[in-house]
């Protein structure tokens, strides 16, 4: 069994709340079937105050091997590099001292959430708490570990991204990791595992066929594509979230909320409201990274004059209003 430390600092626990939600199998089941054996979680233990405390001491002095350190919430590095914002109850030691000593010990390094990998929410608007990410401040490698870190068994820190993850992003990884079928190749440039991060966002939309005749909502409640004017960055974010739904069926662009790109370093300052899209002489600023400007605009030209009916009506109602046509009758 690979044995897991789960630590929290600068976050919001939505990740672990996200991590209960697993299913098929639930997540005592997932974990026991990747072979990890959890030695500590803040949710899910009952040890706490002394019991902790001599756990991360065996940890520390090398009686207990810890496999997998995963670090939930952003390292709280304020005020003025002490990290005395955040010190860790019953020690009075700084966090960000005991995650740096954790990683030093750990086989493997995760950050567990967008907050842990780049900063995430925690390090947003003036970030009062100098919160920074394991690997990562901003989209910049360095962080708490620096750059050049390299966990025991050879490999960077891992980032789980997203705000929250989904459950089985992190379980596959665990998976993958607890087989020892997981390598450097099998991250992207921002350290995202690839089986998440090599699909975007926009692949299994729903909102597909309104995509690719621009046919484009206008306020939320509406069915069409929330690029044009809602703020939709999911052609852009690199996550499956429309192929491997969240709780059985759900995801943001399902539930009518355009895509932010939480599995990005900074896309908590998109710079603009989230639900608004910028736009020069009308054309949207944010375009599909792979796809030259001038063909999009050339392209979304002909498409739009090319737009069934259909598509033009539905996409600004809340239910489908227009059908697909049936063949006629033969007579
Ligand atoms: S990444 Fe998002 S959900 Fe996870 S701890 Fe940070 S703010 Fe909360
Ligand atoms: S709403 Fe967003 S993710 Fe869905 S089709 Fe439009 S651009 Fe793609």
């Amino acid at each position: 069994m690979k044995s897991l430390l789960w630590v929290q600092s600068g976050g919001c626990g939505g990740c672990s709340m996200s991590l209960l939600c697993a299913e098929s199998p639930g997540l005592l089941s997932a974990l026991a079937g990747c072979g990890v054996e959890i030695l500590w979680h803040p949710a899910l233990s009952e040890a706490s105050g002394a019991e902790f405390h001599a756990l991360l001491r065996r940890v520390l002095n090398g009686e207990q091997k810890l496999d997998i350190l995963c670090l939930e919430g952003a390292v709280v590095t304020g005020p003025d590099g002490t990290g005395d914002f955040h010190r860790l109850s019953g020690s009075g030691r700084p966090m960000k001292d005991i995650i740096a000593d954790l990683a030093a010990v750990a086989e493997q390094v995760i950050a567990v959430g967008s907050c842990a990998a780049y900063g995430g929410m925690t390090a947003g608007g003036d970030n009062p708490t100098d919160a920074i990410g394991l690997q990562y401040d901003g989209a910049l490698r360095g962080g708490l570990l620096g750059g050049a870190f390299r966990a025991a068994n050879g490999l960077p820190v891992i980032n789980v991204a997203g705000c929250p993850i989904h459950p089985s992003w992190l379980l596959d990884t665990l998976g993958m990791l607890a087989r020892g079928n997981l390598r450097t190749e099998d991250l992207d440039p921002l350290g995202r595992p690839r089986h998440f991060a090599d699909l975007l966002a926009h692949h299994g939309c729903p909102r597909n066929e309104f995509y690719e005749y621009k046919a484009s909502a206008e306020k939320s409640t509406d069915q069409g594509c929330l690029m044009e004017h809602l703020g939709c960055l999911g052609t852009q974010a690199h996550a499956d979230c429309n192929v491997r739904l969240w709780n059985g069926e759900g995801s943001c662009l399902r539930g009518g909320y355009a895509c932010i790109n939480c599995t990005a370093p900074e896309f908590q300052e998109p710079g603009h409201p989230f639900t608004a899209t910028p736009k020069i002489a009308g054309i949207p600023v944010g375009l599909p990274t792979d796809m030259p400007k001038a063909w999009f605009v050339a392209l979304a030209s002909l498409s739009k004059a090319a737009t069934p009916e259909r598509l033009r009506r539905n996409a600004v109602a809340d239910h489908i209003i227009a059908p697909p046509a049936t063949p006629k009758e033969k007579p």
